[in-house]
Formats: structure tokens, C-alpha cells, sequence
């Protein structure tokens, strides 16, 4: 067995689509990126390289090349799973989502249903939890940030 941890952090900024966990939540600012954003996403391949030892994100998916523009995260995740992951499989992961708002209790259900159809886990493989950052920390806590961590036991 091996164990990896990732983190992510993105700036929130209107006029872009709040997706986490390739679902997209009711908000009026988003996450700026050179890709989607999906930080809970990023968060998890950074786990699951880190798992493996084979880096981070960054140096599979640089943000400098045009080809990972507006990029869809999921499609990198499971880029991940079929190239890098072999010959292991995952045992579970463990994410904390950090947002102010909005409240993701209403949405951890389809972000957790919707990451274990995408990386063909069952539903109990999958933990999504969610926090806000008090109020403070600076941008956290006014939300114009959000940040996830993930935790991931591959075998
Ligand atoms: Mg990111």
C-alpha cells in the first residue's frame, strides 16, 4: 500500500463556473485557472501522483501550454488513472473542500457520486467533506478563494 496527499488553491473571480468535483455549483464567482479550475480534482491528482512518486500536476499538465486551456480536470484525472495508476488500484480517497460560500452541503452527495462514476470507485470509496474558513484568513474567508486537500490510499 502506498498513501499520497494533495492540495490546491484557486483565486475566485466572477464570470467563471464554480466546479468542483466535475460538478458544477450555483455561484456568482468561479475559479480562475488556465484550466477549468476544479480544484477538488487537482487537489486529487496530486494525491494520487504523489501516491506514486511521479510528481505533481504541474509537471504532467503544465499550465503554459495552450493545450491544457479551459482544460476539463476530469479528463486529466482520468488521464491519470489510465496511464499513471497501473498496476495499482485505489483503496479510498478523503477530501476537505475550505469554501466560505456557498454552503456545499446540499452538493457533496452528487460531487462524491460524480467522482466515484468517474474513477470507477463505489460510492464508499469516496469521501467529500466541506468547511467554511470561518470568515477569516484573508480571501478565504471573504470568498474569493477555495482550497481542497485530498488524501488517497492506493494498493
Ligand atoms: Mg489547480
Amino acid at each position: 500500500m502506498r498513501i499520497g496527499t494533495g492540495w490546491d488553491l484557486h483565486r475566485l473571480v466572477s464570470k467563471r463556473a464554480l466546479v468542483l468535483g466535475g460538478v458544477v455549483i450555483p455561484s456568482d464567482k468561479g475559479e480562475a485557472a488556465h484550466s477549468d479550475g476544479d480544484v477538488l480534482v487537482h487537489a486529487i491528482i496530486d494525491a494520487l501522483l504523489g501516491s506514486l512518486a511521479k510528481g505533481d500536476i504541474g509537471s504532467h499538465f503544465p499550465d503554459t501550454d495552450p493545450a491544457y486551456k479551459d482544460a476539463d480536470s476530469m479528463q486529466l484525472l482520468k488521464k491519470v488513472l489510465s496511464e499513471d495508476l497501473p498496476p495499482y488500484h485505489i483503496e479510498n480517497i478523503d477530501t476537505t473542500l475550505i469554501l466560505q460560500t456557498p454552503k456545499l452541503r446540499p452538493h457533496i452527495e452528487a460531487i462524491r457520486k460524480n467522482l466515484a462514476k468517474a474513477m470507477g470507485l463505489k460510492l464508499e470509496q469516496v469521501s467529500v467533506k466541506a468547511k467554511t474558513a470561518e470568515g477569516i484568513l484573508g480571501e478565504l474567508g471573504s470568498g474569493d478563494a477555495v482550497i481542497a486537500q485530498a488524501t488517497v490510499l492506493i494498493s
